[in-house]
């Protein structure tokens, strides 16, 4: 491993501390929450339309579940059979820890090459470690050429959806900022023309680039191969056109046998985009060999854990790491869709973001993220690997406020949202529901004396109406006529 040390800084984008001021922000702003809405319902409609046999959702979706679980039962071995097999082709393999390793081995993979700039595809793991900024303060420039993330580095913003970055914008705020952003452009909103923009300014960047970066869709450990998965062509440009090709991905992504892969690209493209498949498939077996005309002339691969071992450690929030990244958890989320992704703070916002987070940046800055849910399942009901979301977010809820149960190893910031106050308050409720005579007259008291709360404390109910207690002769008659069926 290399000893090259890029910054350990804490990450420049990454706060969910300021989550709930982030949401207020955002269900006040009522052209966000169009859009997102407008958006979701398209992206719903678009899965739905490709999942309209649930019976073969069923099946397809038990398959899927089932590689993933097997692949984690032997995860420690998948990853050595794949540094093997990537090893025997020609890749070389990088272990990280952290996401200050995994920049670190970049930095030196940069200055090895000489390379004053990188090309990067869509990766979602290298905006986990923020590749952008910790390269940038070491005067090398990384550049997006996912349209989506392209937009959103253009516009100084984070992705607001693991799939589709820059979602929250509209093609005005495209339009204007490519007008302002780059030199020569003329202000248009004619979607083909600010493609083709981007199109322009990348194709060279292509040419020039020292290093290509992507991430990993799927690793296998029998072939050594990495799949990718995409539709614009710039990961196949990214991987193929510059001399060094550095791909980074989760430890979690390895599968054992090539034909584990076909199901999960399967449930992954139609979740996602609601496309049977996407335009590009992409299997990387190994940088150029003699004779051939293009590729790469070195591939590196980063396995980054950041907190997935932690997660790997419990049998419960292992499931965790099934995930495939289609964001079809984010898109059916009631509370994602009228908030949007950035005001969660994290690089996963939503479902999946409030369940991984907490492993990758610990408890204590995430407690509020799993608390941001109404526990309707619809995560868990299109989750193409079986993931039980609900239950993870009662899980990790649970672990905020208390230390862990005998056999369960601590999460990073367990315990952190403790509060003697409220677990008192708990205490007394299991107390009172013990003794019903006592909890009745304490309910209806409470309800009598419901106009003292004061208005500051009334956020919950404040646009609900109180229901009212009928009057004991009423509640006697209907207690009857549930016993003895209605009276003439
Ligand atoms: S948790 Fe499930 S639905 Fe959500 S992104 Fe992961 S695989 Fe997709």
């Amino acid at each position: 491993m290399t000893t090259t040390q890029a910054s350990s800084a804490p990450l420049h984008f990454v706060d969910p501390r300021h989550f709930k001021a982030n949401t207020r922000e955002a269900v006040d702003d009522a052209h966000l929450r169009a859009s997102f809405r407008s958006a979701m319902d398209f992206l719903q409609s678009k899965r739905a339309a490709h999942f309209g046999d649930t019976a073969a959702f069923e099946r397809l979706r038990g398959v899927g579940e089932a590689i993933r679980k097997y692949s984690l039962s032997r995860l420690p071995d998948l990853l050595e059979q794949l540094e093997q097999s990537l090893g025997e082709r020609g890749v070389q393999v990088h272990w990280a820890a952290t996401p200050a390793e995994a920049n670190a081995i970049f930095l030196a993979l940069a200055r090895e090459h000489g390379a004053k700039g990188m090309i990067k595809g869509k990766s979602m793991v290298s905006e986990e470690i923020e590749l952008n900024h910790r390269m940038a303060e070491h005067g090398i420039d990384c550049l997006e050429s996912d349209m989506g993330e392209y937009i959103v580095q253009l516009a100084g913003e984070r992705p607001s959806h693991i799939i589709m970055p820059a979602i929250h914008k509209t093609k005005q705020q495209i339009a204007e900022l490519f007008a302002q952003q780059i030199p020569d452009t003329p202000y248009t909103e004619d979607v083909d023309a600010l493609i083709a923009i981007g199109r322009r300014v990348l194709r060279n960047e292509f040419r020039d680039a020292a290093i290509g970066v992507s991430g990993v869709n799927f690793m296998v450990a029998e072939t050594g191969s990495l799949v990718l998965v995409e539709n614009e062509g710039n990961g196949r440009m990214c991987t193929t056109v510059p001399d060094v090709h550095i791909a980074i991905t989760g430890i979690e992504k390895v599968v054992e046998r090539f034909e584990h892969v076909l199901p999960l690209f399967s449930l992954l493209t139609r979740s996602a985009t609601g496309q049977a498949v996407t335009t590009y498939l992409n299997v990387i077996t190994g940088p150029r060999r003699p004779g051939e005309l293009d590729g790469p002339k070195q591939v590196h691969l980063i396995l980054l854990d950041n907190g997935r071992s932690q997660a790997y450690a419990d049998t419960d929030f292992r499931a965790t790491l099934q995930c495939i990244r289609c964001g079809a958890c984010m898109n059916h989320c009631p509370v994602y869709a009228r908030i949007g992704g950035l005001a969660y703070g994290t690089t996963y916002p939503g479902p999946i973001g409030a369940i991984i987070s907490p492993h990758l940046l610990g408890l204590e800055p995430t407690q509020d993220l799993p608390t941001a849910s109404s526990l309707c399942g619809a995560c868990s009901e299109v989750c193409p690997v079986g993931i039980p979301i609900p239950e993870l977010l009662m899980q990790l809820r649970r672990a905020a406020k208390h230390e862990p149960e005998p056999g369960h190893a601590p999460l990073a910031g367990q315990a952190s949202a403790k509060d003697w106050k409220e677990a008192l308050a708990w205490r007394g409720w299991a107390w009172l529901n013990e003794h019903p005579r006592l909890y009745r007259a304490a309910m209806g008291l409470g309800h009598r004396l419901r106009w003292l709360t004061p208005p500051w404390q009334g956020g919950w109910t404040a646009h609900r109406t109180p229901l009212k207690l009928a009057p004991r002769g009423l509640r006697d008659r209907l207690k009857d006529e549930l016993r003895d069926g209605p009276r003439d």
